[in-house]
């Protein structure tokens, strides 16, 4: 997608700082963290948001929460840690491609706001 900032930080056109990569999942810390640990994964792929992931696709979702969980070890969460993804307008969905935030560091507040 040429003109999606999670596309070009994936292609290298955009820097990040990068936590985590293999063929079809990259992770980097978010540019403006809410939390101690703040990083976003994300698929390579572009996927604009949950409502546009194909059957096939299920299997990559799996993978990225797998991630998810192995880079909440590296990076210490060990008291726990909050996974969300904000889907369209009302879910405050902001880069429309496809994220995970991973949040930690500290005691997360419920309900989120
Ligand atoms: P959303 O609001 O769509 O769920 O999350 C988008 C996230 O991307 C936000 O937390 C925002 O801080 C982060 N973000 C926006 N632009 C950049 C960028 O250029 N680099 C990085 N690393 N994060 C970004
Ligand atoms: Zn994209």
């Amino acid at each position: 997608m040429p003109d999606c900032l999670f596309c070009k930080i994936v292609s290298g056109e955009v820097p990040s700082r990068k936590i985590y990569e293999d063929g079809d999942v990259l992770a980097f810390y978010d540019v403006t963290p809410q939390a101690p640990v703040h990083a976003l994964v994300i698929p390579k792929k572009h996927i604009g948001d949950l409502n546009m992931l194909t059957d096939d696709e299920a299997g990559l979702v799996g993978h990225i929460f797998l991630v998810v969980r192995r880079l909440a070890k590296e990076l210490n969460l060990t008291e726990g840690y909050r996974v969300v993804h904000n889907c369209g307008v009302h879910g405050g969905q902001t880069v429309a491609h496809l994220h995970f935030h991973l949040l930690g560091g500290r005691e997360m507040l419920w309900p989120p706001g």
